[in-house]
């Protein structure tokens, strides 16, 4: 499928087979908000779990940490998030839409990449089995000019926003004539600064109310809390706090789906090191959770980091993981070296000490922290539009099929009988009580097989056992495979048995 034509597809399935609804419909929605169905919030648990096992369960020096939405004020002043959470935003004066003025930079860089990726299918086509695509990246005098040109421009815009030079900004606009996808003109305002915060307030009367803000992320509920961790849970450096949670940013432009909401939800992990192990840390961290990625099984050549250009007020070294997206590479997670940054920010703010005695350099001193931090919302996005396949049979006809990996699929197995009658419900109901004990299961009873197993294949389902008339004989079943269609004949044990082991998470986090 085309790019633009697989989002369509992404968006309209998601709906159509209850995983992803936009909040507050019937009240025409709201924007960059969405809600997760049935299936969704299967899918999304599964993920979160994935993330979660791989992390902290899989992990003897990580604990986790549930830490709530609302914090004290002061935090977000310590954090940095006051002063400078800012986007830069431009607004084109005749269409009178708004957009970040880096994006609209980043995405024609993102149409130079497009360009190299279509000189690299052209000479692949052209030198077939000889061609040798490191080299013709590394040689190709076209391609080096759009590298060459691509790259510079990112320089730039990295420059200009470090020094808060946004005037500059603009005239990389003017310059690159960057039009407005809706209006077509060049006529833009001056970039502006805007904070991404939410504000709200507590207590009862509008006089004494404080004014609070929606965590922008889970980090700070973190920090705030190392030391509570650190000494209730004996914890030694080097050592990681990992949580999950709802994050909320006021964004400027919202419009690819679940990729950029205004509610979302963030995991993130701070791992708390001795202050100059950051850069071996960094560099482990970074490999640790490119794997991670990859043992999802979406394909390695679809991920790639992309080293930050303008770093953080709080960050020595910064760089993303990004997923190939219908709509381009784009930020799937973070990973940042923080330095001391926020605990010391945070020990200046509340006059606490927040520091370590480090018994094998027999000295106090602020940790170092590294963090990896991943929406989940994004995730899901990835693996979703990844999964989502049209596929033409032999037969000349066509299936949908969610190719979703079997260890984060909402249902693992779906039973079905294969007619109505001569007691195979009742076997294939006992099948799934016995079942539901160990993985997610659905029932189904209604039309014909066959139509059966397409329904399953659209929502993701891995396995499908059916029940026939030989069952009632030997106890075997078929068991048929989503991805190849094939069948085998087992016995339920083995069914079980080769189902369980496929669905496991010792299966997939097995091999990091
Ligand atoms: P972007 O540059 O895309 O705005 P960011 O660099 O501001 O992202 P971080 O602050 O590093 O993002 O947040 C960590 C992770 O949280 C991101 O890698 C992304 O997966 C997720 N995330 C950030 N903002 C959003 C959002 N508005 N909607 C969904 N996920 C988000």
């Amino acid at each position: 499928m085309a790019n633009q034509e697989l989002f369509k597809k992404v968006l309209s399935h998601a709906k159509e087979y209850g995983f992803v609804f936009q909040s507050s419909e019937i009240y025409d929605g709201l924007s960059a908000v969405y809600d997760y169905g049935q299936q969704g919030v299967a899918l999304k648990k599964n993920l979160r779990d994935y993330w979660w096992k791989a992390m902290v369960q899989l992990n003897e020096n990580i604990v986790g940490l549930d830490a709530a939405i609302l914090m004290h004020p002061t935090t977000w002043k310590a954090s940095g998030h006051v002063d400078a959470f800012n986007d830069p935003l431009i607004d084109n004066k005749d269409s009178k839409k708004r957009y970040r003025a880096d994006v609209l930079v980043e995405d024609y860089v993102g149409k130079l990449e497009t360009k190299i990726e279509k000189e690299v299918k052209k000479a692949a086509k052209r030198f077939g089995d000889a061609f040798d695509k490191e080299q013709f990246l590394a040689t190709n005098p076209r391609v080096l000019g759009y590298k060459e040109k691509g790259d510079a421009i990112l320089k730039r815009l990295g420059k200009s926003l470090e020094n808060e030079d946004l005037a500059d900004v603009k005239s990389l606009i003017e310059e690159l004539e960057i039009v407005c996808p809706v209006s077509g003109s060049k006529n833009w305002t001056e970039v502006k600064q805007f904070n991404l915060m939410f504000g709200t307030k507590l207590g009862a009367s509008a006089e004494s109310a404080t004014e609070l803000y929606l965590r922008p992320e889970t980090a700070q509920g973190i920090f705030v809390n190392f030391l509570n961790v650190q000494k209730t849970g004996r914890m030694k450096l080097p050592f990681g706090i990992a949580q999950t949670g709802k994050a909320f940013r006021n964004e400027i432009v919202a419009r690819q789906f679940i990729f950029r909401m205004r509610e979302f939800e963030q995991m993130e992990m701070q791992f708390f090191i001795p202050p100059g192990t950051q850069k071996e840390w960094y560099a482990h961290w970074k490999e640790t959770r490119l794997k991670w990625h990859h043992s999802l099984g979406l394909g390695e050549d679809n991920y790639r980091f992309h080293d930050h250009e303008k770093l953080a007020h709080y960050a020595d070294a910064a760089c993303d993981i990004e997923f190939k997206f219908p709509f381009g590479f784009k930020e799937l997670e973070g990973i940042h070296s923080r330095t001391d940054f926020d605990l010391s920010s945070h020990e200046e703010f509340s006059g606490k000490k927040l520091q370590y005695f480090d018994p094998e350099r027999q000295e106090n001193y602020v940790p170092y922290v590294l963090e990896t931090s991943i929406g989940l919302d994004r995730l899901f996005l990835a693996v979703f539009s990844h999964a989502l396949q049209e596929e033409s049979l032999e037969d000349g006809s066509s299936r949908t099929v969610l190719r979703l990996p079997a260890v984060v699929a909402p249902t693992k197995v779906a039973v079905l009988p294969l007619v109505k009658k001569d007691g195979l419900p009742a076997i294939a109901k006992t099948l799934t009580e016995e079942l539901k004990w160990d993985m997610t299961v659905a029932y189904d009873e209604k039309d014909a097989v066959g139509r059966r197993y397409r329904r399953q294949d659209a929502l993701g389902t891995p396995f499908c056992i059916t029940v026939d008339h030989q069952t009632v004989e030997d106890q075997t079943v078929t068991i048929r495979y989503r991805d190849t269609m094939a069948q085998e004949r087992l016995t339920m044990t083995e069914a079980k048995a080769k189902i369980s082991k496929a669905v496991s998470f010792q299966n997939w986090l097995g091999q990091l």
